[in-house]
């Protein structure tokens, strides 16, 4: 089930928030503490207006709510908006005040007992959920993952409490955001979101998210978990290529970022959950292949790996980048008409654009700002360098390449090489996807060359990821979602 918590500073906002999202979600937080001024009357109007399970909630500044007004006014408040219909009351562990639990006992009103730590994952977690749970209430715990490690602590709860029915466990934060999606993998009976641009807490993400691309309320035990793992990993566009495709497949699926500071660490958690293969991107693509007990060829020439399947019980590393790279210009690489080409950059994306170029035979010219780098990946590959200041010299271009990370949101104003002198018939590729048009891209187009821009490299990549994962064609051009 999907919680909407309500974010709203007036009943007549929530209320409107609530209607947007009614179709998505399957039951709503209020939270008193949000409301500007709340009071019984504003209350009641709200509760008359929904008409799904309500959740009453009016969580303190130290839980991570906005509530400062002192206990007394907060159990005041309570109490009185505990007759207006509510199914559940949201309870702090250290909530003392007897009088608004025997109120919700008698009224029938579900006791969610919730433990919030909005700085780790404390080491007695399992016992403080055992605790929780104790007066048959749900027992709720909200804490804050630090690592990938603290991630996998929160997805074995499943397993080590498997025989507690009603608890519900939220990774609050970036390295959270898994077991928000994957709640159901979490022993949760429930997970919550936040309306389009707004955030109840840290992590939430929005109804839409969550019932339109993650479809978090179809995972059963029997859904396979695809993934991409990067730090950082949110800004990725790669799940909007995945689940629309596992959805028009037909296909039992999800995929979901994975925020990941330590790879061994990775692997362990996706042997547990289990986890079918995943997508690589910065800084990991090196770091995994120590892991791998398969690679392919383009792999091992590279050095990289973009891509992890479950091969029986080894993970297999392919490199998509390679010919994902090549698809956009493959009839001019063909045709013999990209005889010379002009990387900037030499870091992980360079050394696949590289490789696939001189497998067309193309002569490479690497342009780096750190010039050992430059001069190290042309010597692997029987290529040329020089320093990115030299970029004002290339003449005779038929392709030039923007690999380096300059010119992504924020500072999509950037160029890393203002100074290259376009004819007009040079192809420029860009690799950046956000935004679709760069700086660099701009000044190519305003000398009157084709572009390639990199939204077509990732979903390239993407699908024959896709096909990877799946062993099926990529159904359908992805939605706009993806740009
Ligand atoms: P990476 O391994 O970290 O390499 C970054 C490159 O950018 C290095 O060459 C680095 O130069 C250069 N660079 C960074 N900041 C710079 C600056 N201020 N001025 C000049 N050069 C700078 O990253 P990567 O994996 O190669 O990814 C690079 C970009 O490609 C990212 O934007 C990524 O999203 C994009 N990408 C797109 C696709 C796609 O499908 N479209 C696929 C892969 C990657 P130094 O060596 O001097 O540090």
């Amino acid at each position: 089930m999907l919680c909407l918590t309500l974010t709203g500073s007036h009943a007549s906002e929530c209320i409107e928030q609530f209607r947007e999202y009614r179709n998505l979600i399957h039951l709503v937080e209020i939270r008193l503490d949000l409301l500007s001024d709340p009071d019984r009357d504003e209350v009641a109007q709200l509760c008359q207006s929904i008409d799904v399970p309500i959740i009453l909630t009016c969580r303190r500044k130290q839980d991570g709510g906005a509530w400062e007004q002192g206990e007394k006014l907060r159990t005041a408040l309570l109490l009185t908006c505990l007759e207006l219909g509510v199914s559940y009351i949201d309870l702090e562990e250290d909530y003392k005040r007897q009088e608004l639990e025997q109120r919700a006992r008698e009224l029938s009103v579900n006791i969610i007992r919730s433990y919030h730590d909005t700085r780790k994952v404390p080491e007695d977690m399992f016992a403080r959920l055992v605790k929780l749970s104790k007066r048959g209430d749900i027992a709720k715990i909200a804490v804050t993952p630090q690592s990938i490690t603290d991630t996998h602590i929160l997805f074995n709860v499943e397993r080590e409490l498997a025989d507690m029915p009603n608890k519900i466990v939220i990774g609050m934060g970036e390295w959270g955001i898994p077991t928000r999606i994957l709640y159901k993998r979490t022993g949760s009976l429930f997970t919550y979101c936040s309306p389009e641009g707004t955030s109840a807490a840290s992590g939430h993400l929005s109804a839409k998210t969550m019932a339109e691309l993650y479809r978090a309320d179809r995972v059963t035990q029997a859904t396979q978990i695809f993934g991409v793992v990067g730090n950082p990993v949110m800004h990725t566009s790669s799940p909007m290529i995945h689940n629309p495709a596992f959805h028009q497949s037909g296909l039992d699926a999800i995929y979901v970022p994975f925020l990941v500071d330590n790879v061994r660490s990775f692997f362990k958690l996706a042997e547990r959950l289990p986890v079918t293969g995943f997508s690589v991107t910065v800084p990991h693509k090196q770091q995994v292949l120590p892991f791998l007990g398969r690679i392919s060829r383009e792999v091992k020439l590279i050095g990289s790996c973009n891509t992890v399947v479950r091969k029986g019980s080894l993970w297999k590393g392919l490199n998509t980048d390679f010919y994902g790279f090549l698809q956009p210009i493959q009839a001019e690489l063909e045709a013999g008409t990209i005889r010379k080409a002009v990387v900037i950059g030499a870091g992980g994306a360079a050394r696949s654009v590289v490789w696939a170029l001189r497998n067309y035979r193309c002569k490479v010219v690497i342009l780096n700002r750190t010039a050992q780098k430059a001069r190290k990946l042309a010597e692997e590959t029987n290529s040329q360098w020089d320093e990115i200041s030299a970029a004002a010299n290339q003449e005779h271009v038929d392709l030039i390449v923007q690999t380096t990370s300059v010119g992504m949101e924020p500072n999509d104003q950037l160029n890393p090489v203002p100074d290259f002198p376009f004819s007009g018939r040079e192809i420029a590729y860009e690799l950046v996807y956000k935004p679709q048009r760069t700086a660099f891209i701009q000044a190519a187009e305003q000398a009157g060359c084709r572009v390639v821009y990199g939204m077509q490299m990732l979903l390239a990549q993407g699908k024959l990821q896709f096909e990877s994962f799946t062993g099926l064609s990529y159904p359908q051009e992805p939605t706009d979602s993806t740009s």
